[in-house]
């Protein structure tokens, strides 16, 4: 990306403008039936960015029944037809991308560099994917000897789908762009907290879409996730946030029997060998710590070293947690931001100190940082600890933060043993040069993804999901459009006459 600190700044200032937004509903921006608004912030600075609507049961029910009204028509669209829209819509986040990574910036307080190259990029990326798959999902065909067996993928109707603050755009892009694909259409919740940059991308695409296709209400979690989720006319729930909010869905969800997919959150290891790329492997600890300021569910917040490079590593590490610049999230030349929310903030601090407390050493970091010009924004410094037991609470907690704990490690067997732990198992890191290691030591991880050698190296495609309590269901992969359809078959018989003796015969296709 090139991008000058004084362009950065100039379109900052003009993107801060305080807006107010109101649920997009039926092809339209209508106002909130409560009249309450909540108020978005700029966490670097703390200052108001824009006011969205506080939604409620009425709201919800106004986005289903558009939604449910717009649904005949778009299942029956063609593959070309929804190709088109996705392309349109990846040509429309392409042409605003510096804009939409700037939201992203003010609203989130991720730096300017990453939201532009990983989360917008992301989201384009994610839209031309499913546009080029739209041609792709379709049933099959079995021929037996009496009939012919086919199978219909149907799209399962209106879907409810919950996003957290943490990438909103991608998030967003990971919901809709699948739902879309599949013929859904979609109730899409925001978080109440960062949706500045969801709220204007359906603008811009709201001309693409037929009305109802898309709707969006903002507001409060516990407000508008029940109405939305057990909404009668509501047939799956996406969800990605937390483990406790997603133990509710779930129970929100069986009202109507509903399916979901969770992604939650992670404590995802990263595995250091003895003869691994120190200095490849040391970045990747900085990277993940970093990155979205460690608001990420797939951050490598538990690092297992190798003892017997233990020392090298650690002298590797401080040395480069020293440059990183960290401030201004708008200066294209830094690298760690600022927490999205005050409750966030407090929620990682409280974690730092914690750890303090249960007698963890400190490495790097180990509190605020004071950034000069932004006293008020809400900085951490990145921190790592040592001297970690894996019964801390910083050992097994997700901390969603840029915190990293720092564990050494002898024999395999007994590292695994730690690695797996944990209630979470949702990524994972492995830096070795030995092949048997590397395939023997990543399928003894009890996560869904694994990264050998490059930390968050996403590929296009790429399954993109936990197991355990991480949550269950793909995203970003052609499987996701399975859990946007539902199969059906059907057995057209090939014979004439009946049985003739009132009895079914057995099921062929097994004898
Ligand atoms: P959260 O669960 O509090 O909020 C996520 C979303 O759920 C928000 O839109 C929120 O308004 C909504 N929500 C809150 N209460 C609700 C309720 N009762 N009913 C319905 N919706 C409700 O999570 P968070 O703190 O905003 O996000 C951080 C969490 O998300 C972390 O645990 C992180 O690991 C997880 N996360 C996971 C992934 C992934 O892909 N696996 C990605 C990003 C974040």
């Amino acid at each position: 990306m090139q991008l000058d600190l004084g362009t950065s700044k100039a379109l900052a200032a003009k993107l801060s403008a305080v807006k107010t937004y109101g649920h997009f509903i039926n092809g339209k921006w209508v106002d909130g039936h409560s009249g309450q608004t909540i108020e978005l912030t700029n966490p670097a600075t703390r200052q108001t960015l824009a006011h969205i609507q506080s939604g409620d049961a009425v709201d919800v029910d106004r986005a289903v029944n558009a939604a449910y009204d717009a649904f005949p028509k778009w299942s029956r669209s063609s593959p070309a037809q929804r190709q088109t829209v996705l392309r349109a819509i990846a040509d429309r986040l392409r042409a605003r991308q510096l804009e939409y990574a700037m939201m992203d910036t003010l609203n989130n307080g991720k730096t300017i560099t990453e939201a532009y190259t990983h989360d917008i990029t992301g989201a384009i990326g994610l839209f031309e994917y499913y546009a080029g798959a739209a041609f792709h999902l379709h049933g099959e065909v079995a021929d037996f000897a009496d009939s012919t067996m086919i199978t219909h993928r149907e799209p399962i109707g209106v879907v409810a789908q919950i996003i957290p603050w943490n990438v909103p755009l991608m998030m967003a892009a990971l919901k809709l762009a699948p739902a879309l694909t599949a013929g859904c259409t979609v109730v899409l919740k925001p978080a109440e907290t960062v949706c500045v940059s969801v709220l204007e991308f359906i603008k811009d695409i709201a001309d693409v879409l037929p009305p109802g296709v898309i709707n969006v209400v903002t507001g409060y979690g516990h407000i508008v996730g029940e109405p939305l989720v057990t909404h009668p006319k509501v047939r799956k729930v996406a969800f990605t946030g937390s483990r406790g909010t997603a133990q509710k869905i779930m129970n929100y969800a069986a009202v109507n029997i509903i399916p979901q997919t969770l992604e939650l959150g992670g404590k995802s290891a990263n595995i250091v060998c003895e003869d691994a790329d120190l200095d490849a492997a040391a970045e990747s600890v900085v990277i993940t710590t970093i990155f979205n300021k460690g608001e990420v569910c797939l951050a490598g917040s538990r690092v297992f070293v190798h003892k017997k490079v233990r020392e090298e590593f650690v002298d590797k590490l401080t040395r480069l947690f020293a440059k990183v610049k960290q401030g201004d999230p708008t200066d294209p030349a830094t690298r760690l931001g600022a927490q999205s929310s005050k409750a966030q903030y407090d929620r990682v601090l409280s974690y730092i100190e914690q750890g303090k407390k249960e007698g963890a050493s400190v490495l790097v970091g180990g509190g605020p940082a004071s950034i000069r010009g932004l006293e008020n924004g809400l900085f951490i410094q990145p921190t790592i600890f040592t001297d970690v037991r894996n019964d801390m609470v910083i050992a097994q907690e997700e901390i969603f933060g840029p915190v990293t704990d720092l564990f050494t490690w002898e024999d395999e067997a007994d590292m695994l043993s730690m690695v797996n732990d944990n209630i979470y198992g949702l990524g994972g890191g492995l830096w070795t040069r030995n092949l048997n290691r590397a395939h023997r030591i990543s399928r003894a991880m009890e996560t869904g993804m694994v990264w050998v050698n490059r930390y968050y190296n996403f590929k296009p495609g790429q399954p993109i999901g936990g197991v355990k309590q991480s949550g269950f269901g793909r995203e970003s992969t052609f499987e996701t459009l399975m859990h946007y359809t539902n199969t059906k078959s059907v057995v057209i018989n090939l014979e004439e006459g009946g049985y003739g003796d009132f009895h079914a015969p057995p099921p062929n296709a097994f004898v």
